[in-house]
């Protein structure tokens, strides 16, 4: 049986339907984040778990227990949000044992909670500090310390990385990850960053105007997208304009070159013109044994990103975008130049 369910939820602010028709089953222990573009409604639903929003229909279970009428500190849940949320004239240890004195555990035991989970963040020593004496990562480490020390059954996370700069938001992230999985706490992670999504999930829910547009592990996501909107908004894509050569076998013709698309059967007639998506790395530069066809594109432009190198170019009319991975004898190409491309369906 699933720990916390979501059925059929909506949300309306006025005449604003913001969270539509939302059901979800969430194992215990999962790691879920909810992804999708600013307004698509994520921090509502997570609202509406937290009990901070009453559902405009639809019910909540957690545990096997119906809380869509609950109270917020009823629920037993543990937040974090983007930042600045701890209490400024509280030290490190109190603002860790907030929740556990609201709930009115005696000194000693939120002296040893307040211990252990400054530990577990990494900490130990920086209980008598100030918020103000902390750097933006190590407020968040104690705002997570804050969120389970009362023992949540669900913890929610609101974008609890997006003010921080790219090296801390990474490092932090893995942390989150390890802590989730060492408590085995079933947590919903907010974000509009596809590539945290993927990176620290065991599901994900791609949102799109209130709707549940797909559900599924970052790779199933990522690999097999249901709809436009998925395909688009997680990761990089190429799009071509390609005229079916055999419709049974996915035989495609993108200028004059041959390919075979893997989803065979397609569903169009033989000499139809289609749009097909491919991502970077079904394109390939230079030519490459295994691949099917061999296209010239001309770069316009290049992005060095370390291990990786990005290369846009003009292929057949269509902009496209490539990985290669770096390789320290090998200069990157230039702009303007004519390179060979390897194209795979698969
Ligand atoms: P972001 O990433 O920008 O935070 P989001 O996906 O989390 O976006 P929500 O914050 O859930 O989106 O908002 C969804 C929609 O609901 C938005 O159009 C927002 O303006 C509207 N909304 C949210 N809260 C309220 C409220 N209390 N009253 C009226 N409208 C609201």
């Amino acid at each position: 049986m699933s720990f916390l369910t979501l059925t059929h939820l909506e949300k309306t602010f006025g005449q604003n339907r913001v969270v539509k028709d939302f059901s979800l089953d969430i194992d215990r222990g999962e790691f879920i984040s909810l992804l999708g573009p600013s307004g698509c409604g994520k921090t509502t639903v997570l609202r509406m778990i937290a009990g901070f929003e009453q559902p405009t229909a639809g019910g909540i279970t957690i545990d096997g227990k119906d809380v869509t009428a609950l109270a917020a500190n009823s629920r037993n849940i543990g937040m974090m949000f983007q930042a600045y949320a701890l209490f400024p004239n509280m030290t490190v240890a109190d603002n860790v044992a907030f929740g556990l004195k609201v709930k009115g555990a005696p000194k000693a035991e939120r002296e040893a909670r307040v211990a252990e989970m400054l530990a577990l963040i990494g900490l130990a020593d920086l209980g008598g500090r100030y918020p103000f004496q902390l750097s933006g990562g190590q407020q968040q480490r104690v705002a997570l310390a804050r969120a389970l020390a009362p023992r949540p059954s669900v913890l929610l996370l609101d974008e609890p990385l997006s003010a921080l700069d790219a090296k801390v938001r990474v490092s932090l992230r893995n942390q989150i990850r390890q802590i989730q999985q060492d408590l085995g706490i079933t947590t919903i992670f907010v974000t509009h960053d596809q590539e945290e999504a993927m990176s620290i999930s065991d599901r994900i829910v791609v949102m799109n105007g209130g709707v549940a547009d797909q559900v599924g592990a970052p790779f199933e996501i990522y690999n097999r997208p249901t709809t436009k909107f998925v395909a688009n908004f997680v990761g990089t894509l190429n799009t071509f304009e390609v005229e079916v050569a055999d419709a049974a076998s996915g035989r495609v013709m993108l200028a004059g070159q041959g390919l075979t698309l893997p989803n065979a059967p397609l569903a169009a007639r033989t000499g139809e013109k289609l749009s097909v998506a491919l991502r970077p790395e079904a394109l390939r530069l230079g030519r490459l044994p295994d691949a099917e066809a061999l296209l010239t594109a001309q770069v316009t432009d290049v992005h060095f990103m370390g291990s990786v190198i990005r290369v846009k170019a003009d292929l057949a009319g269509a902009a496209v975008s490539l990985d290669t991975f770096n390789r320290p004898d090998t200069p990157p190409p230039v702009v303007g130049s004519a390179v060979e491309v390897s194209l795979s369906g698969r």
